[in-house]
């Protein structure tokens, strides 16, 4: 990739406010106001080398949210490029509606190698969201092919977060400007986030006492994400998955964020111990370079579908490029290198560098309530003395200006580096941070 100054044309590169300009006149971006995109200055990314972006004016950017969570090794990683490139050379796509493809067989094969579900089965998708949702009708048919139709409710937790489909918002808890679409969403059971008070009492309770009416738990493991990274103990997800057992309730392990590697192992159900009866993933499952997720269910779930051809027992949901090609060859690279390169020793040692300076350097500063994290996911909350004072999104900008990109949650200032990030880029993140709540909250 020539560097911009050498570009062979004669016309001026345009700037980045003309790119934004650009942009808003013909795109619509997710969770945020386009009234006002332009005036939060986006990064308008060009290109991107190893764990840093480039934006149009060549500006380069530390990706401290790994791309909102999804880029694993970091960006432009050859041996993905090659594996997409090698793909592209016999196949891009092709249907797996009552057909296959080599590449998602052979990543079907390598991941029943690794996931902490009995017997495997996996049923691939495209976002995060849609594994969810295939989980969740899943474990309600699991049910109904059974011939039991009281199992028609959830439980969930609070402050979870699955999804933005409607299905996905129902077990969800509120917030994030969702409220309005209550109307649309389903009634779900919910107890307290498992890093609260009482949680783990009030969840097997819950459980043992509605287990007839519940066709699954669905639970963000270790984790909760978008909550603004609430981590709760493995002995928490634990109770539940016994009471789950206990009870004969489907345990839905939604590992969309965690999944991957990005709290120390490869998926955070290990850490407890759990094998959950359907397993979500999607985000790091292709290392962020492709749209892929995948709902595996375990080998009993899938036997309550098996039955005469064009029976009712059939799972009628399928998304046009499940199984992707290019998808699943990245993917299937992506679980070697993450053996071949040892990166779960690395998100260790650095999680634990994290933790260290986030507890020596940030939870003190004037202005943060708390700095919680869990793996490679850390959040910062801010305590603003009142309303409207969009610390979080000042904080960031203030990040953002010195070179490591950072998005926020609400007040909570989110840092979920790559999993392939190195000492020194730990330390230029902490000092960042520091520079900019000093700035924006003292
Ligand atoms: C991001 C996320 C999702 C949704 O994934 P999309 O790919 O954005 O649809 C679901 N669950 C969890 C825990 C997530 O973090």
């Amino acid at each position: 990739m020539p560097a911009p100054s050498s570009r062979p044309s004669t016309r001026p590169a345009p700037t980045h406010d003309a790119w934004v300009a650009r942009d808003a006149d013909v795109l619509w971006h997710g969770f945020t106001q386009m009234a006002a995109y332009a005036d939060n200055r986006p990064v308008v990314v060009d290109r991107a080398e190893g764990r840093e972006v480039i934006d149009v004016e060549g500006r380069r950017y530390l990706d401290a949210i790994s791309s909102l969570w999804v880029t694993t090794l970091g960006h432009r990683v050859p041996e993905l490029d090659a594996a997409l490139r090698d793909q592209l050379d016999r196949v891009a796509h092709t249907t797996l509606l009552g057909n296959g493809n080599v590449a998602a067989i052979e990543l079907g094969e390598a991941l029943a190698r690794v996931v902490p579900v009995d017997d495997p089965r996996t049923l691939f998708a495209s976002d995060g969201a849609a594994a969810v949702e295939q989980a969740l009708k899943i474990a309600f048919q699991h049910w109904t092919n059974q011939g039991i139709t009281t199992r028609t409710t959830y439980l969930a937790f609070g402050e979870a977060y699955h999804g933005d489909t409607v299905g996905t918002l129902s077990v969800g808890d509120g917030g994030f400007g969702t409220d309005v679409f209550d109307p649309l969403r389903f009634p779900c059971r919910r107890t307290p986030g498992l890093d609260r008070p009482g949680a783990v009492e009030a969840a097997t309770s819950a459980i043992a006492t509605h287990a007839s009416s519940l066709a699954a738990v669905v639970v963000e493991p270790l984790v909760q994400g978008a909550a603004g990274i609430r981590p709760h103990p493995p002995e928490a997800l634990r109770a539940v998955a016994e009471a789950c057992r206990a009870h004969d309730v489907l345990l839905v392990a939604d590992e969309v964020a965690t999944g991957f590697g990005r709290t120390g192992t490869l998926f955070a159900c290990e850490q407890a111990g759990v094998r959950p009866d359907l397993l979500c993933l999607g985000k790091g499952l292709t290392g962020g370079y492709l749209p892929m997720a995948a709902t595996v269910a375990a080998g009993p779930v899938h036997r309550a579908f098996l039955g005469e051809d064009l029976s009712e027992r059939t799972l009628y949901h399928g998304h046009s490029f499940s199984g992707n090609a290019l998808c699943a060859a990245v993917a299937r690279r992506h679980l070697e290198l993450i053996e071949e390169w040892d990166v779960l020793a690395n998100v260790r040692a650095r999680a634990a560098q994290l933790a260290a300076g986030l507890d020596a350097r940030v939870a003190g500063l004037p202005g943060v309530a708390a700095a919680r994290h869990q793996g490679l996911m850390a959040g910062i909350e801010l305590d603003p003395p009142a309303d409207g004072l969009r610390w979080g999104r000042r904080v960031s900008a203030a990040c953002v200006e010195r070179g490591v990109l950072i998005r926020p949650l609400g007040d909570v200032v989110v840092v979920v580096p790559p999993l392939t990030t190195t000492e020194d880029e730990v330390e230029r993140i902490l000092d960042v941070l520091v520079a900019a709540v000093t700035e924006v909250c003292a």
